[in-house]
């Protein structure tokens, strides 16, 4: 038999508590001095505070965006 109740665990905003919703944001991140424009990358954002996070797998995908393919800023 199987279980269909166990759905997503809730996730918790790790600096207050609040409920985390998943978003669509542009984010920039600054690595080594260069600034990396990450756009419709999907966020955790808290519905308290408005504190972002993201999940260890959007992590290392900005991760590698940086170390690699990713194109900083031309100014
Ligand atoms: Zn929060």
């Amino acid at each position: 038999m199987v279980n269909f109740d166990e759905e997503m665990p809730k996730m918790k905003c790790s600096l207050c508590g609040g409920e985390l919703k998943e978003k669509i944001i542009s984010y920039e991140v600054h690595f080594k001095e260069k600034p990396y424009n990450f756009v419709d990358v999907q966020a955790l954002v808290c519905e308290s505070y408005g504190d972002i996070s993201f999940s260890s797998a959007m992590v290392k995908e900005m991760g590698r965006t940086i170390e690699g393919k990713g194109k900083p800023y031309n100014y």
